[in-house]
This record gives structure tokens, sequence and C-alpha cells, in this order.
């Protein structure tokens, strides 16, 4: 009486529900004779990992639309970008984009939220317009603070200690890949800490690593005022050439 009256109890608070008439598949005499019989069964499909390719601009700061050699930064980052998601799903990824359409207005802390929901990790597709050449990787080196004040989330704080820690040796693997991947074509300029940059030395970490809660890095991937730089990006066999390089540096990322 008094069991079944706890087993009623529990089942009431907890949800508890004894498993009588539930037996599973594999318990019942035969299953695995009957399963053995059968030609093999493809192995079930991996859980892809997924990975988040943020072709950088439009945002509130900078359209990146202004036209340089030709093209412009968004268009080339939007471009890349897509290369990039597709060559990802050929290796065996899954990856997905932070906007669907080359002036599709993104702000950069929503860019690092959309990453956060569900990918493993994110890369922010950029490039540089100062001179000099070749391409350059940025990883978050210290908390930031989020420097807006038109925006309620101003004063906003990251990233993590854990973020930081993931996303130098993901910068560090990304660069190896490009190192490798664009030999000949262009020169790799080094792997920094955001406060390298001009908001990062503002903020401390740029805005996407700020509200970032996973691995980030951020790619500039050539130097677009630099007319041999340019004339490599702009062409397709130079953008497939970059998404490669990028994928292969992905691929060789381990976690820490
Ligand atoms: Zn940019």
């Amino acid at each position: 009486m008094m069991n079944r009256l706890i087993l009623i109890l529990a089942t009431l608070v907890l949800g508890f529900q004894p498993r009588a008439g539930a037996a599973a598949l594999e318990d019942l005499p035969g299953a695995g004779a009957m399963t053995a019989s059968l030609p093999a069964a493809p192995a079930p499909a991996r859980a892809r990992t997924l990975i988040c390719v943020d072709p950088g601009h439009p945002n509130t700061f900078n359209s990146a639309t202004n036209m340089v050699n030709g093209t412009n930064e968004n268009r080339i980052n939007w471009q890349v970008g897509q290369r990039l998601e597709r060559v990802l799903k050929e290796k065996g990824f899954d990856a997905v984009l932070t906007r669907n359409a080359e002036l599709n207005y993104v702000e950069n802390k929503d860019r690092a939220r959309l990453c956060n929901n569900g990918a493993a990790l994110a890369v922010h597709l950029h490039c540089e317009s100062t001179p000099g050449t070749g391409f350059a990787l940025y990883y978050p080196d210290r908390p930031g603070v989020y420097d807006y004040k038109n925006d309620p989330e101003n004063g906003f704080r990251g990233p993590s200690a854990g973020v930081i820690a993931a996303s130098r040796p993901l910068a560090d693997a990304i660069a190896r890949g490009m190192s490798a991947g664009l030999a000949g074509d262009l020169r790799q300029q080094g792997v920094y800490g955001d406060s390298r940059t001009a908001v990062g030395s503002n903020q401390g970490a740029l805005t996407f690593s700020i509200f970032s809660t996973i691995p980030t890095v951020t790619i500039e991937m050539v130097v677009l005022t630099n007319k041999k730089d340019a004339a490599f990006i702009k062409s397709e066999a130079g953008q497939e050439k970059m998404a490669a390089a990028i994928a292969a540096g992905i691929a060789l990322y381990r976690a820490p």
C-alpha cells in the first residue's frame, strides 16, 4: 500500500512512469537474429559540425559598398562567403550564413548571436583597405565592453575566458590552412588580437567577439586597395582558392 502510494506520488510529482509494456525492440527475443540476416544498413549520418560564416557588412557602421579597384568589400565578402558555405558542406561540415543577400543589413552583435545559435565556431570575412598586401587574422585576446551609446546593450561585456582561450588556436589553424592554400598568391601578414584593430583598441574586442559564445575569428582576406590583391580576389579562381584555404584551416582546428 505504502509502496503504491509512493509510486503514485512519484508519477504525479516527477512524471515517473513504470516502463511496463514498453520493452525496447532490442530486448525482444529474435530481434538480433532478424537484423543480422538483413543486408548491412548504411551507418547513420554523423551529426555534422555547424560552421557559421559571416560575410562582413553592411552593418551599423559601414556598408562597405564604396567602389575599390572595380569592386567593393561588401561584394567580395558576400561572394567568398557563399563559396565558403558550399566548400564546407563538400568537406562534411554543415554551414550557415549570417545574411541571405548581398545588401542584407545585419548588425554585428546580431551576427554573433545568429552564430551562437548552434554553430561550433564563427568566421567573419572582411577585406582590409590600409596600405599593404596579403591576409591577416584577428581573435579576441581579452574581454571587451560594447561601446555604442545608442544601443540599449551599450556596456555589454564579453567574450568569456573560454571563448578567448579557444579562439587563438582557431585563428592559428585557419592561418595555417590559408598559408598553405594561398602560397604564391597572398602572404600571411600575421595573427593578432582584436585589440590591434581600430574598434578593438576602443572596446577591447571586436563587436562580434564581445557577443560571441563560441570560438570566433575575423579574417581580413586581402587588402582590397592593393591592385594585385584586388585582382586575385575578384577572380572566380581566386575566390575558390580563398574559400578552400579557409575551409582547410577550419578542418585543422581542434578545440582545446
Ligand atoms: Zn570590413
